[in-house]
């Protein structure tokens, strides 16, 4: 059986070296186990970096026999790039596990995910069982995206990220999906193949930033709630439903006070109405524009990434 092992990697100099130590422990002592052939492999994928990052994994190429590299021409995105590293790595290997670069993920349950596989599991999620490294910030966002995905009906594992192990009939499946706007962890429960877990502990990056700033962050959310729901479009006919409830309450009651030769004094809430829902139909309009958006952009159908070099 090889194993293949893929990484995304976007500006990732400090943490590589150590990356690869840790990962081609894991990778010998599998194959001392013989749970794994000797010819699997880690793949770094390049995502443009503006960094030396694809300098040294031509180095760890050249003095670790499992490492290859994939230099993607210009930076496509951590999902791209993980999708260019599995379309790739599925021509040599029969199961592929993507990780970070950056160790946050704890290699050493790699070896139960491959033991689950050989139970026959087709996917294997690596869950966080704890997010102690997480500011209290994030962690209650992510919180809220998951219960928010869920209630628009959005199958994903909570507190998984990437780190995942796919048999490769799996990753054809996932090749199947031909969105240019990936959401991974979005599509892969829709595979629909035996899956199960391993729980880990996530700790600090090893070395170097995050590469997804709070702003990145929310991007990415809005990005997998409108790949997978249209809810939100449904949400705005509704609430425009609502009003329409409201201003027929007003109108009824503008005309009862009108007859009754009162004046209305009006101002303020005129004020208000006209803010508020002057803010919500900016709203409905960007969550429109949010789908329009995506369409544009799938029916374009350009490349999801190109491969500038391949160290195979
Ligand atoms: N990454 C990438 N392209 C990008 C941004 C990030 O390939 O444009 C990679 C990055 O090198 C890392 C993984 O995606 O291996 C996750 O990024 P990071 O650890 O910065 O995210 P966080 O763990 O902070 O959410
Ligand atoms: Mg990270």
């Amino acid at each position: 059986m090889r194993l293949s092992i893929v990484v995304p990697c976007y500006n990732e100099e400090p943490v590589l070296q150590e990356t690869t130590v840790r990962l081609s422990a894991v990778l010998d002592s599998l194959v001392e186990k013989r749970k794994i052939s000797s010819d699997s492999f880690i793949l770094y994928i390049n995502d443009g970096s503006r960094d030396m990052t694809w300098t040294i994994i031509e180095s760890l190429h050249d003095r670790n026999s499992y490492v290859k590299g994939l230099n993607l021409a210009g930076n496509v995105g951590h999902q791209n790039a993980l999708m260019a590293g599995l379309m790739t790595a599925k021509g040599y290997a029969d199961v592929l596990i993507s990780i970070d670069a950056d160790l946050q993920d704890d290699v050493s349950v790699i070896e139960e995910m491959v033991d689950r596989y050989k139970e026959g599991y087709d996917i294997v999620y690596g869950v966080r069982s704890s997010r102690d490294s997480d500011t209290f910030f994030k962690k209650n966002t992510a919180l809220a995206f998951y219960k928010l995905m869920s209630w628009l009906g959005v199958k994903s594992v909570y507190n998984h990220a990437d780190y995942r192990l796919m048999s490769r009939r799996a990753v054809e499946q996932l090749g199947n999906y031909k969105e240019r706007n990936l959401f991974l962890r979005g599509i892969v429960p829709l595979i629909g193949y035996e899956t199960t877990s391993v729980y880990y502990r996530r700790s600090e990056r090893f070395a170097g930033e995050s590469k997804y700033p709070l702003s990145k962050m929310f991007n990415f959310a809005i990005d997998g709630i409108t790949s997978f729901s249209v809810k939100p479009l449904r949400l705005i006919a509704s609430l425009g439903f609502l009003f329409l409830l409201c201003s027929l309450v007003a109108v009824v009651y503008t005309l009862y006070v009108y007859f009754n030769g009162e004046t209305v004094a009006g101002w303020a809430s005129l004020m208000l109405s006209v803010w508020f829902l002057g803010s919500l139909i900016l709203i409905a309009i960007g969550i429109v524009g949010e789908y329009i958006g995506k369409i544009y952009l799938e029916v374009k159908e350009r490349p999801r990434y190109n491969i500038e070099k391949f160290l195979n």
